[in-house]
């Protein structure tokens, strides 16, 4: 049931139907008992603009964006935290002190999923693509110190990552050894696509993090048969809804309620 007094948070992206934030919001709304809805916009390219001002006049209480409208989100805002500028982009709108915010909570959620992971300072992490969920990666992995290095098909690209995260705090990328953690920030392996060969299969004491939710790719099965950690991009979507939750409403939602409207780990 909604009041007069029910704040409105939401999405902005285009498309949004097959997202899965308004299902996670919505069970965290309701577990935390808060007087809010959180509703999918689906706004196409040339109208963000007018979206954004509108749902602002209209007194909306916190926004997260996707593809493709991050880049005009953070472009909106008044304020940008130092995450949001590190990635270039915003998935997350907030108000703070009357000034409207863009943050990136990617790279919040990467920083807190690098924890339950037990990334300690020096780690090497490997990030695989230089996209936005790259830069995400790079700023989560320069905050805990892990070094970092990127491979991409664009070796530019891959340079500009590991300059990202040596910003945010990585040391020198070297490569000695094999790194702890590669972590998959293409779309490659949702349709059966395997990773260059030194990523496939990584043995014990090493972690296969894809940032796609789907858990079955190769990258991911055949790490888990060699006696990898393997871990999918749940655990990422949940880790940055938390701290959008947390940044609107100042807490935040009951522990592991988001995950379990997942369903089944
Ligand atoms: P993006 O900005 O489009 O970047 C994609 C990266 O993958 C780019 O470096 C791109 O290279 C590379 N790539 C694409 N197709 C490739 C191919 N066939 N071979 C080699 N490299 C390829 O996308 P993104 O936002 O970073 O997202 C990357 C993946 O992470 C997506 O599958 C997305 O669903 C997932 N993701 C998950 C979460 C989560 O919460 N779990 C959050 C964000 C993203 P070029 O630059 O050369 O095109």
């Amino acid at each position: 049931m909604t009041t007069a007094g029910t704040k409105l948070t939401g999405l902005i992206g285009h498309p949004v139907a097959h997202s899965l934030s308004p299902t996670i919001h919505t069970v965290a709304l309701e577990a935390a008992a808060i007087d809010a809805v959180y509703i999918a916009f689906d706004v196409p390219p040339g109208q963000v603009e007018t979206a954004l001002a509108g749902l602002v006049a209209a007194g909306v209480w916190g926004l997260n964006a996707t593809i493709p409208h991050k880049a005009t989100a953070f472009a909106f805002a008044d304020e940008r935290t130092e995450e949001a500028r590190g990635v270039g982009v915003a998935n997350t709108l907030f108000w703070q002190d009357g000034r409207l915010w863009a943050d990136n909570t990617d790279a919040t959620g990467l920083m807190h999923v690098f924890a339950q992971l037990d990334i300690q300072p020096g780690d090497w992490i490997e990030i695989v693509g230089a996209g936005g969920a790259a830069r995400a990666a790079a700023v989560a992995a320069g905050r805990c110190g892990a070094k970092v290095t990127c491979v991409a098909r664009r070796p530019d690209r891959a340079t500009i990552i590991q300059d990202l995260a040596r910003a945010f705090g990585s040391p020198a990328p070297t490569r000695q050894g094999t790194p702890r953690m590669v972590i998959n920030a293409t779309p490659l392996g949702r349709y059966g696509e395997n990773l260059d060969p030194e990523h496939m299969g990584l043995g014990p004491g090493r972690i296969a993090l894809d940032l796609n939710y789907e858990g079955n790719s190769n990258f991911l099965v055949t790490t888990r048969a060699s006696g990898g950690q393997a871990v999918d991009g749940k655990g990422m979507l949940v880790a940055q809804a938390e701290a959008a939750f947390a940044r609107w409403f100042g807490h935040l939602p009951p522990l592991g309620i988001m995950h379990a409207a997942l369903g089944p780990k």
